[in-house]
C-alpha cells in the first residue's frame, strides 16, 4: 500500500508559472517508486494499477511542492502512446475526470 510512481518533468508549475523540472507522482502500470523521464516506457511487469491500453491514453498524477512557490498537490493529466510517456498536461477538469473513473473502477474491485 502507499507506492505509487514518479514522473520527472520539465514543466511550468500550475501555481506560479517557474517552468522547471518537477516531480508528478501516479499510479498506473507497475507501481513500485519507479522514477520515469518523458519518452521511457511505462512498465507492467508487476503487480499493476489500472489497465494497459494500446495506443492513446492518460491517467491523473499529483504534482509535488514547487521548488520557487512551494505550492504542490494539484491534479495534473499525464499523457501516453504505446505506454511511452510524452509529458504532463495541466487540464484540473480532465484530471479530476480520470481520478473518478480510476475510484469507480476500485470500488468494482479492479
Ligand atoms: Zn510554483
Amino acid at each position: 500500500m502507499g507506492f505509487f510512481n514518479t514522473l520527472i518533468c520539465t514543466m511550468p508549475c500550475p501555481a506560479c508559472g517557474v517552468t522547471g523540472e518537477r516531480r508528478v507522482q501516479f499510479k498506473y502500470g507497475y507501481t513500485r517508486q519507479i522514477e520515469y523521464r518523458v519518452g521511457e516506457i511505462l512498465s507492467w511487469d508487476g503487480p499493476e494499477v489500472g489497465v494497459q491500453v494500446a495506443g492513446t491514453t492518460a491517467t491523473c498524477g499529483v504534482v509535488e511542492d514547487c521548488p520557487a512557490c512551494g505550492v504542490g498537490g494539484q491534479d495534473v493529466v499525464i499523457a501516453f502512446d504505446n505506454d511511452r510517456f510524452l509529458g504532463v498536461v495541466d487540464d484540473p477538469v480532465r484530471a479530476a475526470a480520470l481520478r473518478r473513473a480510476r475510484w469507480e473502477d476500485s470500488r468494482r474491485g479492479d
